[in-house]
């Protein structure tokens, strides 16, 4: 059966902060598709600091109306950076996330985003063997194509990435007959720090209502392109 869609547009925020409110509304406004990637175990915490100026909360509890209609993914119980990690540690750090996500939001998580980007060999094959179909990385790929070891996969690229309009811009002029894929990933604190919510307007706004673009979180996507 010919596919409808060639193009897609997908998301992925980080650390379920209280801005991921404002941005879920930003894209339920232009009828994009989040995966959110969440830490079960570190709610309520303590505030951190954002490039040296800007204080972080995260909600407290995962558990967050706005999000529905988006993804649930893990990013790691307590946020621990995942590499040199024993089994027994992995158990809590991705085991134990899996779980308490799916328990709480009474949904299957199958995808992640690894704390600080970092992973080994031991820890994608932990992820491997519970079930995880994909976790992301912060290797940009500055393409449209998602190849590879999905539990290795890089996104097009970071919202801050000065190649982020003509990505877009590419994106949206390609016509396809092979799947492409513009993959945008961040934290939303980000855009309170940097105070470039504007940013993300625009390019919703330049991604929005396109009759040959599939607009779907992280999961919905990969899904219909066969990748998972
Ligand atoms: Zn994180």
């Amino acid at each position: 059966m010919e596919r409808k869609f060639n193009k897609a547009v997908t998301f992925s925020y980080d650390d379920g902060v209280l801005s991921d409110e404002k941005l879920a509304s930003i894209f339920n406004r232009y009828g994009m598709k989040c995966s959110f990637n969440l830490n079960s175990g570190l709610y309520p915490t303590e505030p951190f600091i954002y490039d040296n100026h800007f204080t972080v909360y995260r909600h407290k509890s995962a558990v967050q109306p706005f999000y529905q209609g988006h993804e649930i993914c893990m990013h790691g119980t307590k946020h621990l950076n995942p590499v040199g990690l024993s089994d027994a540690e992995l158990d809590i750090e991705f085991r134990d996330d899996k779980t308490a996500l799916e328990r709480a939001f009474g949904t299957e998580i199958i995808g992640g985003a690894y704390a600080y980007g970092a992973y080994d060999d031991h820890a994608v094959e932990y992820l491997r063997n519970l079930g995880i179909r994909y976790c992301r990385t912060v290797e940009a790929s500055r393409s449209l194509q998602v190849t590879g070891d999905l539990l290795k996969l890089k996104p097009t690229c970071h919202h801050k990435d000065e190649v982020l309009f003509d990505l877009i811009d590419e994106f949206l002029k390609t016509e396809a007959d092979t799947p492409q894929i513009l993959y945008i990933w961040g934290h939303a604190y980000e855009f309170d720090g940097d105070e470039n919510w504007e940013r993300i307007e625009k390019a919703c706004s330049l991604l929005a209502g396109k009759p040959d673009v599939l607009y779907g979180t992280n999961t919905e996507v990969f899904r219909y392109f066969g990748l998972i």
